[in-house]
Order: structure tokens, then sequence, then C-alpha cells
């Protein structure tokens, strides 16, 4: 598929990540309007709820674009999100009848904030990257126990939490909590030292589901895709996730990227998920190319210097896909509902480079980086800025997600101190 060209031109550039190929969703406001829907298009943003009062977009007899959230939108159903993208190509298009009306519903993305895309219901977070469970596996129990021997036959995963998503450059504060470190008789209470990232894909359902459902289903049922940095401390988790896996290590928070791309966008970037080393049972069995295509990079900057790209690997890494994730997350009965969302789990890849958290790029902080500053790393430092960028390169054009970018600022004092 080639480059769609539209009268937007920044949106023609083969390098800009929101060609009217792409049309991914958020939520904006600018000085003289309230939080409401939009789509990327270019360096501009057409306000859907303006295109909706003005009768360019009709999706329902309702309005639905005037709410901070497409939670509304997804419940419409996948006809609804069929009509809506073809509706939207139609008007942004070279040569669209409707450009002088259009024209007057867009604004400059310069001039907007963008918020939370979706109200996410519940989130999930897995455990699906081989190369990621295999790295961590050999830190914490060894080489030959480093994967479960649950790992290649279910992807694994725990119940995370939702309140504490938060959108793209929101700032995280370093978390105090219980820790254990090797050499600790007794564990103790501190800020974590070992404060991470994880660079995931958090696949958004926008099909409610009440019974179990098929891997097709599944993947009829996944609205759109995000970036996610899954922050952990990973001082409190090597102490706390035995046996029921993390808890406040991850509770502290978890960023996505601003705008949701679909589905649709995603398409011509389908691929495999990798050959498996045992078969499959019937209720996660692969039926087609579920996973992308999709370039991702790491870069970390500290305090007022920067970035260095500390890391580069692809989503087509992932052993299970969000198909089979969310395939496998109804099985036990489990209702879905729309707005939830499921963390990848880190994608990492066979090389160094391609780590995509500092517990591997530093192997445990045995290892520090050294960033193109010239300073080391094994954890987060406070001031440091993370941020996660994917890109699907196609023939001429960028499907661009939008960074997901976020900085660590110090621990507060001692929150139980009197
Ligand atoms: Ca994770």
């Amino acid at each position: 598929m080639p480059l769609m060209k539209s009268w937007v031109t920044s949106a023609n550039d083969a390098a800009h990540p929101f060609p009217l190929n792409n049309l991914p969703y958020g939520v904006f406001s600018t000085a003289g309007t309230e939080e409401r829907c939009g789509v990327a298009i270019g360096d501009m943003i057409l306000d859907l709820y303006a295109a909706e009062e003005a009768g360019l977009v009709a999706v329902s007899d309702s309005p639905v674009f005037d709410v901070p959230y497409w939670n509304d939108f997804m419940d419409l159903g996948s006809e609804a999100w069929k009509a809506l993208r073809a509706r939207l190509i139609e008007i942004l298009a070279e040569g669209s009848a409707d450009r002088a009306a259009a024209e007057a519903c867009l604004v400059p993305m310069a001039e907007a904030t963008l918020h939370m895309p979706v109200a996410v219901s519940e989130y999930t977070d897995f455990y699906a990257g081989r190369h990621h469970a295999f790295n961590v596996g050999t830190m914490f129990r060894g080489p030959e126990n480093a994967l479960p021997p649950n790992w290649l036959h279910i992807p694994i995963g725990y119940n995370g939490r939702a309140s504490s998503v938060y959108v793209s450059g929101t700032e995280v504060r370093r978390p105090w909590g219980q820790l254990k470190g090797p050499n600790d008789e007794m564990p103790r209470w501190a800020p974590s030292a070992r404060f991470d990232i994880e660079l995931e894909m958090g696949a958004i359902v926008g099909t409610a589901s009440d019974r179990p459902i098929t891997v097709q289903e599944a993947d009829d049922n996944i609205f759109g895709y995000v970036l996610l940095n899954d922050w952990s401390a990973r001082d409190i988790q090597a102490w706390e996730y035995q046996p029921l896996g993390p808890f406040q290590a991850k509770a502290t928070a978890t960023s996505i990227s601003p705008w949701i791309v679909t589905k649709a966008a995603l398409e011509p970037f389908r691929c495999d998920t990798p050959e498996r080393e045992f078969e499959l049972l019937d209720h996660i069995k692969d039926c087609g190319p579920m996973l992308y295509d999709i370039d991702l990079e790491v870069t970390l900057a500290p305090e007022g210097k920067p970035a260095t790209t500390i890391a580069r690997t692809n989503y087509n890494e992932m052993y299970y896909s969000a198909a089979q994730q969310l395939a496998h997350h109804s099985t036990a009965g489990s209702p879905m509902n729309v707005g939830d969302l499921l963390g990848s789990g880190t994608i990492s890849g066979p090389e160094k480079q391609n780590r995509g958290s500092l517990l591997e790029l530093s192997w445990g902080g045995k290892e520090p980086l050294t960033l193109d500053t010239g300073e080391a790393r094994s954890f987060i430092a406070d001031g440091d800025t993370l941020t996660l960028i994917g890109n699907a390169r196609g023939d001429g054009f960028t499907i661009g997600f939008g960074d997901c970018v976020g900085t660590l600022l110090p621990a507060l004092e001692d929150p139980y101190a009197r």
C-alpha cells in the first residue's frame, strides 16, 4: 500500500508519523476548548466534536465525540469503526469536496494538550516476550530455570492497576517500598534504588465479551494499540514477587502514548508469531498473522541533557499476540470490557542492544550503560526522561504512535515518617 495523499500537506511526508494511512485517535483540549475526541493528520488535529456538530461525520444519533474518551465510540461496534475511518479518509484525502468544511475543524497540534485517549476499565500486564522472560529468568533463577514450565504453553500475566495508567508526559514519582537485597538480613523501608522501564505495546479492547472467546474473536474485539511503559521498581519486585507475581513494584505508574493507532491502520504490517516449541492448545492456537512489524526504540535523557538511544527492537519479537492474550484472559469466564488495556510484556530482541528494560541492558546492574553524555546508568536516575518511540514503516509512509514520555521525579520524604 502506498502513501495516501491528503490536502493537509504536512501529512504527505514519508517520515511523518501521522499520514492519511494512519488517522490515530486521541483526546485533546486547547486554550479555548474542553477535552474532546480528535484524529491526528499531519501536524494538525481534526476536532471530531466540531466535525460532528458541523454534520461532517455522523456515527450515532447523539454526539459521541464531545467526551474525553473513545469508549462510547468503541462501544458502537466494528461496523461504526470501519465507517468512521472510511469517512475520515474521504474528508481528508487530496481533492476532497469537504475540504473547506473540514479546514474549519482543524487545530494545530502544537496548540493542543493531549489527554488519556481512553477511560481504562482494567489493566492487565502479560510477560509474553521470550527474550525478556529468558533474560530476567536467567538473572533471577539461572539459565536452566529461566523460563517457568508454563511459559511456552500460556501467556502468563497479572491483574494490574487501571488507576495508575497515565498519558505520556505525566511525571512519575520514585516510590518507597519494602526492599530486601541479597545481603540484607531483614527487609527495610526505603525509596526504590532500582527503578526501571518496560518497553511494551498496549492493546485496547473495543468490543466487550462475557464468555470464553476464540483467538479470532479476540483479534476482532481489539480496537487498537498504544505504546506502553510499565514502570517497575526492581528491588521491590525481587522481594515481593514470589509466589503471586508483581504487586507494588508495578503499581506506581504505567504510561501510554496519547494516540490509539487502529488495527485498520496497522493491517499492512501484520506478521506471524514465531515457530512453536510445543503445539499450543486449541484455545490459544495461532489462526493467522496477529503480530505487527513495528520498530521500537527507547531513549534516555538525563535532566537538561541530550537523549541517548538505549534500545531498539520490534514488536514482532513477541511469542504471543495480543489476540492470544485476550483469548486466554477470557477462558475462566471473566467478562472483558470496552476500555480494557492489555500490556504485551517487555519486548526484547536477541541482542544486547535489543533489550527493553534497564534491568536487562545493565544485566541487573552488573554492566552499567554508558550514555552519549558519558554518564553511566544501571537504573533510572532522578530527573531522567525516558521516551518510547514506535514506527511501522511502509512503502513511502510511516505509521507512528506519538512518543510515550515520562520523567522520574525524586522520592518525597518518607510518607510514614512521624
Ligand atoms: Ca510489564
